[in-house]
């Protein structure tokens, strides 16, 4: 048999949930998919050119970051400490406006790959301005994405009249459906708030007359329930399943001031869920009613949102960060555990983003992507279960990773990214925001 990857002599961590780990384990890996995997015992005669040793290293699916704008590496730093409506109106909002351009978006989500792939993440879901750009970067650096255009009902980047915005989202699902396997396309609506009854429901016609996923922002802060509550006397989530948005290919971001009744609304309706804790602690939205939305078997997937607002892509921090959150929420140290939030960033979230059965985990059949982390550093030591990997591990202890079966990350070096020459470009953009 012949594999075009076969990593040998690794510990094994093939699946959140499970806390099985196969100490001395090999994965083969053809055609870009996981076609054996099991103790080295098992392993017989696999020819391959690619031969990874895996040893002092522990091997675990790729990390799957359900919600980001990776454009907004650019505003990385630009205004902390701030609260949303201000951070979005007086900062966000205007500094997209003068510079967004299609040159932005490609190289600052370049930038947000090469720091995601690093950091052991292998699926991302966009959202931005100028998607074309972005899926471009991203297929270019061998990253995974499910990459959606932004729907908003304000003149935007590349979308100067915003009655054209289900137009422009059409044409580029046009351009990019069945292009790139790396690249899903998909449409982000940006809120109830900054989006019409109208917009809303054309978006999501829009997603599912093409079986794309539908993204929108809901219930991230305090003051969008009275936004909404105004006009429509409902709340965000209840206002979107009026308008009979939400299903199973609709995934809700942030959903932190949801009440009871709200959770049991995106259970009915099997709707997807992406929760950002760093964002909104930094923001001071609130945090998300995890258990609520786990007791009730809603499929919940962990996002960093964009840099502006973390200020970092690292699912290791975002993972470390949500369990202790929801601890002390609750003031419950067993609320939600380490395995939970592990299985948010791999096998539930690649479930939010339509991977079911395919990817999350390493099993023969699924995508081979998987990231190799780095047992030898202090942190890690001793590793006595995959706990370790919320509580103690963090993005810089990734060595390599693999997405669609290529080895993108090598010994802590991006091989698909030409990293100087991405630092050069964004700083050039950034001196010029400066
Ligand atoms: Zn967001």
């Amino acid at each position: 048999m012949s594999a075009d990857i076969l990593i040998i002599n690794g510990r094994l961590f093939p699946e959140s949930g499970s806390s099985d780990l196969v100490d001395n384990g090999f994965v083969a890996i053809r055609n870009g998919l996981i076609v054996d995997v099991g103790p080295m015992t098992d392993m017989t005669g696999y020819e391959t050119g690619n031969l990874i040793d895996a040893r002092d290293t522990l091997v675990m699916p790729g990390l799957i970051n359900s919600h980001c704008h990776a454009a907004m590496t650019l505003f990385r730093g630009l205004a902390d400490d701030l609260e949303l409506a201000a951070w979005l109106n007086d900062h966000v909002f205007p500094a997209e406006a003068r510079h967004v351009s299609p040159e932005m978006v490609y190289w600052c989500s370049k930038l947000a790959a090469a720091e995601m792939l690093l950091s052991g993440t292998t699926t991302v879901a966009d959202g931005y301005f100028f998607e074309d750009k972005a899926a471009r970067a991203f297929c270019e650096s061998g990253l995974r994405s499910v990459a959606a255009h932004g729907v908003i009902d304000f003149p935007a980047p590349g979308v100067p009249d915003p009655s054209r915005n289900i137009e422009a989202a059409a044409r580029y699902i046009g351009a990019w459906r069945n292009r790139d396997p790396l690249v899903t396309p998909a449409v982000f609506a940006h809120s109830p708030y900054t989006c019409s009854t109208e917009t809303l429901k054309k978006a999501k016609m829009l997603a599912e007359e093409n079986e794309l996923l539908f993204f929108v922002h809901v219930a991230e802060s305090q003051i969008e329930q009275s936004m909404i509550r105004d006009p429509w006397g409902e709340t965000p989530v209840k206002h979107l399943d009026a308008l009979g948005v939400l299903d199973e290919r609709t995934v809700c971001v942030h959903c932190v001031w949801v009440d009871e009744e709200d959770l049991d609304i995106l259970a009915g309706r099997n709707a997807r869920v992406s929760i950002c804790p760093q964002s909104h602690l930094k923001l001071a939205s609130g945090y998300a009613p995890l258990s609520g939305m786990l007791d009730r078997s809603v499929k919940v997937g962990l996002g960093t949102d964009g840099a502006a607002s973390n200020n970092g892509l690292d699912l290791f921090r975002e993972m470390d960060m949500c369990a202790k959150l929801q601890k002390v929420r609750s003031l419950d140290p067993v609320a939600v555990k380490a395995r939970d939030v592990l299985r948010m960033a791999t096998k539930a979230g690649a479930s939010v983003l339509g991977f079911d059965n395919r990817s999350g985990a390493i099993r023969k059949g699924y995508l081979a992507d998987l990231v190799l982390v780095d047992l030898k550093k202090s942190n890690l030591q001793p590793f006595y279960s995959p706990d370790n990997l919320v509580y103690a591990a963090g993005g810089a202890d990734v060595r390599d990773v693999i997405v669609d079966g290529k080895i993108v990350v090598r010994e802590g070096h991006p091989l698909t990214i030409d990293l100087d020459e991405t630092l050069f470009q964004v700083r050039k953009i950034a001196n010029h925001l400066a």
